[in-house]
């Protein structure tokens, strides 16, 4: 079969032919690819960032977004049918530890994740676990929704964890309306009555934004050291926003080029800093994090339920994915224009 293969770190990759996924467990599953996620994640995994983490053998088939229709199940799958549409949980996961037993799938303590430590989706087939296959409504089709299987879900347990939190009348800042803050917006306007503040430096993105539901959009000039009252003029019109106090929460999704300071002030006392995006340090001091009682809060992808109800938004269509479709043999298209940054919300590989 055709795959997109990691032959070397800091190397192109390589469309090769490679061997067929193989049934060899009674719960595997082989879906057909119909559609594979490109992920700001692929570009650090191509730059070597999760070779020490993951300690993948080279070479193997990145993507771990991904969405297609049931190949082959194992004797043991009785859920599943040859021919069912199905978006896949990124983790393959045990079931049998306490972590998988309380439903927290990300931390299963004997998981693999395709497309990270084994084979993924830029491929035609990809072997995946019966515990990580979630059925698709028949109105979504793969190429629709197949970046929510990373991109979106770790957008929906971030909002769903805010949420929990956000009473009506709060206010909380998104930092970042690209792949994953696009799906936040539409994810917090479903769940809930929070005021939405989005925060980016792109023109077009913050009209996406706007466009999905956000009330406020703020333009991220590179504001720190303007003339202000705070020294910043995004966390002047945050805190101009929210009555003088600043916001409940903010979901950082960027973490890069000084969000996270920019995040920090525009936070109110007691306030929560969810952390989704990866890259620089959070400088706070100690003293002021006890004397604020504000909260760090990390993000890791989200569980199998997370998926699953972030599905039933998709079916009920309050959660769009907007997507810009390549075929497979164009998969070096599509990251190099997503490292230029010229994929406006979420870049596709179609098989
Ligand atoms: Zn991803
Ligand atoms: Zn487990």
């Amino acid at each position: 079969m055709k795959a997109v293969r990691l032959v070397n770190y800091h190397q192109p990759l390589e469309l090769q032919d490679a061997p067929e996924p193989k049934i060899t467990g009674p719960l595997d599953v082989i879906v057909k690819i119909g559609a594979a996620g490109v992920c700001r994640t692929d570009l650090h995994v191509l730059e070597g960032q999760w070779a020490a983490k993951s300690n993948v053998r080279l070479p193997y088939t990145i993507g771990h977004e991904n969405a297609g229709w049931v190949h082959a199940a194992g004797g043991a799958v009785t859920v599943l049918n040859v021919g069912d549409k199905v978006i896949l949980h990124p983790l393959v996961t045990c079931g049998l530890c306490r972590a998988c037993r309380s439903g927290d799938d990300v931390h299963c303590e004997a998981s693999s994740f395709p497309g990270i430590d084994t084979d993924g989706g830029y491929a035609e087939y990809l072997k995946t676990g019966a515990r990580s296959v979630i059925k698709l409504d028949e109105t979504l089709e793969p190429v629709a929704v197949a970046a929510l299987a990373d991109a979106g879900l770790t957008a929906y347990h971030a909002c769903t964890k805010a949420a929990r939190a956000l009473r009506p009348g709060n206010s909380v800042v998104m930092t970042g309306a690209g792949g994953l803050g696009h799906i936040g917006v539409q994810v917090m306007k479903a769940i809930s009555a929070a005021t939405v503040i989005v925060v980016n430096r792109n023109e077009g993105a913050l009209r996406l934004a706007k466009g999905l539901g956000a009330d406020h959009v703020v333009l991220a000039l590179d504001g720190i050291g303007h003339e202000s009252g705070s020294g910043d003029v995004v966390v002047d019109e945050v805190v101009r926003l929210t009555a003088g106090k600043g916001a409940e929460a903010v979901i950082d999704f960027v973490a890069e080029g000084g969000s996270t300071p920019r995040g920090v002030k525009s936070l109110r006392r007691t306030g929560n800093y969810y952390v989704v995006g990866y890259g620089e340090n959070i400088n706070v001091p100690t003293i002021d994090i006890i004397s604020t009682e504000i909260n760090f809060i990390g993000n890791l992808v989200g569980s199998y339920n997370d998926l699953a109800e972030l599905m039933v938004l998709a079916a009920q269509e309050k959660v769009v994915l907007h997507t810009s479709v390549y075929k497979l043999d164009d998969f070096q298209k599509a990251i190099d224009d997503l490292s230029a940054g010229k994929v406006r919300a979420r870049a596709i590989l179609d098989p």
